[in-house]
C-alpha cells in the first residue's frame, strides 16, 4: 500500500461556513510550495489534506520538510494508507516500523476513529495493537505518559492510516487569506520577525526598503534582499520595493530641528509606504517597532508616526522583549543575516538628543518649513520593484 502525507488543518478547522475558502487557499499554497518536486494528487476531507505522490522518484521527506513552513498547517506526517481491515492494520503495525521500533524502548498506540461505523472502539484498537507490537519487540514497553514514539492509527472515511510520529506545522492562517500587507523592512533583527508574524496571520507580504546612497551601501541593500529571500520561504513570493530616500533625508537635515529629525523621517517613510501600498492593492503596513525600545518607539513617537497614516499599521512586536524577538529570529533563520554589520538609512544623521516625547503640533510646524511633497512624489516615481522568491 502507498505512503502519503497527511496534513491536519490548524485554526482553519475552527472556522464555520467559510472554512472551504480557507482550505482552498491553503491547498493552493501547498501546491505552489511542492509543485517543483514532482506530481501529486491533493485532496481534502474532515479537516485534513491528503498529499499523494504520483511520480515514483519523489522523496517524501523533502516534501515534508518544505511543507512545514506553510502557514495554516497544524501537524503533518508521513503515513501508510490501508484498507479498514483490522488484520491488515495489525500486520502493518509490526512490519512497517522496524527501523524505529528496534531503536527505542517505549511507545504507545493512539487510535482515532473518525469513522464511527468501524466495528472496534479506539481503546480496543489501542490495547490490541499495543499488545501485538510489544510481543514482537521485546525491547519495547508501553508508556502512556511519556512514550518515545506514538504509533497512531486513524480510521477515516475511506481508509485507515498508520504512522509513527508527526511534525509540528507552522500553524496560523494560510498566506493570502487575510489580504495584503506591506512590511517596512530594514536590515535589523525586528522587522523580518514582524513580517513573519503577520504572514502567519494570513497576510501576503510585500516589502518596502528605504536606501540612502551614498550613505548606505549596495552591500547593505543586498543584506535586506537576503532577508526578504529568507522570509519568502514562508510567504510564497515577496514583491520588494526599493525607495531612494537620500534627497528627503538631506532636506530634513537642512530644514528641520535636529531633535525631530528621526520622527519626521519616520513619518515620511510611512507616508511613502502608504502611497505605494494603496497603488498596489495593499491595505496595511507592518513595522518591527516595540514599545520603548528606542526614542522613536515611545508612546508619543508612535502617536506622531501613526498620525500620518490612513491605513492600519500593524506592530506585532509591540509588547515583546528583545530577547524573545531574537529567539524567533533564530528559529526562522533571519538572525544571522540581520546581525551582519551594515548601515541603515535610519542610523545616518541620527540626532545627538532625539526627542523622546515629540508633540504632533511642533512636528507639523517643523514639516511646514519646507515643501517636501515634490521630492516625496519624485521618490515614489523612482521606486524599483523586484520579485523575490525562494523557489
Ligand atoms: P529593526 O530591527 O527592524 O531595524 P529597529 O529596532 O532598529 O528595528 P528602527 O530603526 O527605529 O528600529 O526602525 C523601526 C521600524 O521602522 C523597523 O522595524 C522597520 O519596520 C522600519 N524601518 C527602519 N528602517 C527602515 C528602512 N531603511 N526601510 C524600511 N523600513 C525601515
Ligand atoms: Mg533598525
Amino acid at each position: 500500500m502507498k505512503e502519503i502525507i497527511l496534513i491536519k488543518n490548524g485554526e482553519i478547522a475552527l472556522k464555520g461556513l467559510n472554512r472551504g475558502n480557507f482550505e482552498s487557499i491553503l491547498i493552493k499554497n501547498i501546491n505552489k510550495k511542492i509543485k517543483n518536486l514532482g506530481n501529486f494528487k491533493i485532496s481534502r476531507s474532515q479537516s485534513a489534506i491528503y498529499i499523494e505522490p504520483i511520480d515514483n522518484n519523489i522523496n517524501i521527506d523533502i516534501v515534508l520538510d518544505k511543507l512545514k513552513d506553510v502557514f495554516g498547517i497544524a501537524t503533518l506526517c508521513k503515513t501508510f494508507v490501508l484498507e479498514k481491515d483490522f488484520e491488515k492494520i495489525k500486520e502493518y503495525a509490526i512490519t512497517k516500523f522496524d527501523h524505529i521500533f528496534k531503536n527505542i524502548s517505549s511507545f504507545r498506540v493512539d487510535a482515532k476513529r473518525a469513522d464511527k461505523k468501524f466495528p472496534m472502539l479506539s481503546t480496543e484498537i489501542e490495547s490490541k495493537i499495543g499488545e501485538h507490537v510489544a510481543q514482537k519487540y521485546k525491547n519495547l514497553s508501553v508508556s502512556l505518559k511519556n512514550p518515545e514514539v506514538n504509533l497512531t492509527i486513524e480510521i477515516r472515511e475511506k481508509f485507515a492510516y498508520i504512522y509513527c510520529g508527526k511534525i509540528e506545522g507552522a500553524k496560523g492562517m494560510p498566506i493570502g487569506s487575510s489580504g495584503n500587507g506591506m512590511l517596512m523592512l530594514s536590515g535589523g533583527i525586528d522587522s523580518p520577525v514582524s513580517g513573519y508574524m503577520m504572514a502567519k496571520r494570513g497576510l501576503q507580504l510585500s516589502a518596502i526598503h528605504f536606501i540612502a546612497p551614498p550613505y548606505t551601501s549596495d552591500k547593505a541593500e543586498e543584506k535586506v534582499k537576503e532577508l526578504a529571500l529568507k522570509l519568502s520561504r514562508y510567504t510564497n513570493i515577496i514583491s520588494y520595493y526599493s525607495i531612494n530616500f537620500t534627497e528627503i533625508q538631506l532636506a530634513i537635515k537642512k530644514y528641520c530641528d535636529e531633535n525631530l529629525f528621526t520622527i519626521i523621517m519616520r513619518r515620511i517613510m510611512i507616508l511613502i509606504s502608504e502611497k505605494i501600498s494603496v497603488l498596489n492593492n495593499i491595505d496595511c503596513l507592518i513595522t518591527g517597532e516595540s514599545l520603548a525600545q528606542v526614542a522613536s518607539q515611545t508612546l508619543q513617537s508612535i502617536s506622531c508616526t501613526n498620525e500620518i497614516s490612513n491605513i492600519p499599521i500593524f506592530r506585532p512586536l509591540i509588547g515583546m522583549d528583545k530577547l524573545e524577538i531574537i529567539d524567533i529570529a533564530k528559529r526562522i533563520d533571519t538572525f544571522e543575516t540581520s546581525i551582519l554589520p551594515y548601515e541603515d538609512c535610519c542610523t545616518i544623521f541620527t540626532p545627538k538628543h532625539p526627542k523622546t516625547k515629540p508633540d504632533i503640533t511642533s512636528v507639523k510646524i517643523n514639516e511646514s518649513k519646507f515643501d517636501f511633497m515634490p521630492i516625496i512624489e519624485k521618490a515614489i516615481l523612482s521606486v524599483k520593484l523586484e520579485i523575490i522568491s525562494n523557489y
